[in-house]
């Protein structure tokens, strides 16, 4: 069920779940009461209420949305939030949760970053909001995500990201043009002055958890931060 689980604060837990949890979004084509029910089966494993958890229309752009009781389902690519469970779903891009303290109780974050995200900013975005809402001493879980050998993309796009974003400049392990976006990621969070502290494996190496590059028909994974007091 769980490819990694721990406490990413006192009091708050993270998790990133594996091929094994079964398919966790319903926009690639599966049958939506069996999404429901894994999703379901989840929360459950995780301690929190049946639907508890929030999920975001993820539309790969920069949005960072703040998440109280009354907020539906954001079409957004981060979201913050005092009290909820967030849940962030993927299959090759980077699940990023964060979590910081704040008077007011922890504060956390879900990320989705694939390649426009890491070029647009979102992960330091998120962590410009959170500091808004108090949060302070904030750490990083990076999710697993295709790495930089793996990644390949043409040359005008490599070129494209790592202007804004350096240390995404990769070669493929065979040697062609690729992304380093975990590497991009991890820079934009330093320099953001938040510590990773869990970094996950490749995606497409690794049969256990889904990858859009290995199959395009396939499910999606999920990471979650939520509160565990
Ligand atoms: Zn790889």
């Amino acid at each position: 069920m769980f490819h990694w689980r721990g406490e990413i604060l006192p009091g708050v837990s993270a998790a990133f779940t594996d091929s094994s949890a079964g398919n966790l979004a319903l926009h690639v084509g599966d049958d939506p009461d069996d999404v429901l029910r894994r999703r379901e089966r989840l929360e459950a494993m995780m301690g929190i209420e049946p639907q508890g958890l929030r999920f975001m229309n993820q539309v790969h752009g920069t949005t960072v949305a703040v998440m109280g009781r009354e907020s539906g389902t954001p079409d957004a690519d981060a979201m913050v939030s005092q009290a909820l469970p967030l849940a962030v779903m993927v299959a090759d891009c980077i699940p990023v949760l964060l979590a910081g303290k704040s008077t007011g109780g922890p504060v956390l974050a879900a990320v989705h970053a694939g390649r426009p995200g890491v070029a647009g900013g979102v992960i330091p975005l998120a962590v410009d909001r959170m500091r808004s809402l108090g949060a302070s001493g904030i750490k990083a879980w990076l999710g697993p995500s295709i790495c930089g050998s793996c990644y390949e993309v043409p040359a005008p796009l490599r070129d494209e990201v790592a202007a804004g974003v350096p240390a995404a400049w990769s070669t493929t392990s065979w040697g062609t043009p690729a992304l380093d976006l975990p590497a991009g990621a991890r820079r934009q969070l330093e320099d953001a002055g938040v510590d990773v502290e869990y970094s996950g494996p490749c995606t497409l190496e690794t049969e256990s958890l889904y990858s859009y590059r290995r199959d395009r028909a396939t499910g999606r994974f999920a990471g979650m931060v939520w509160r565990n007091d």
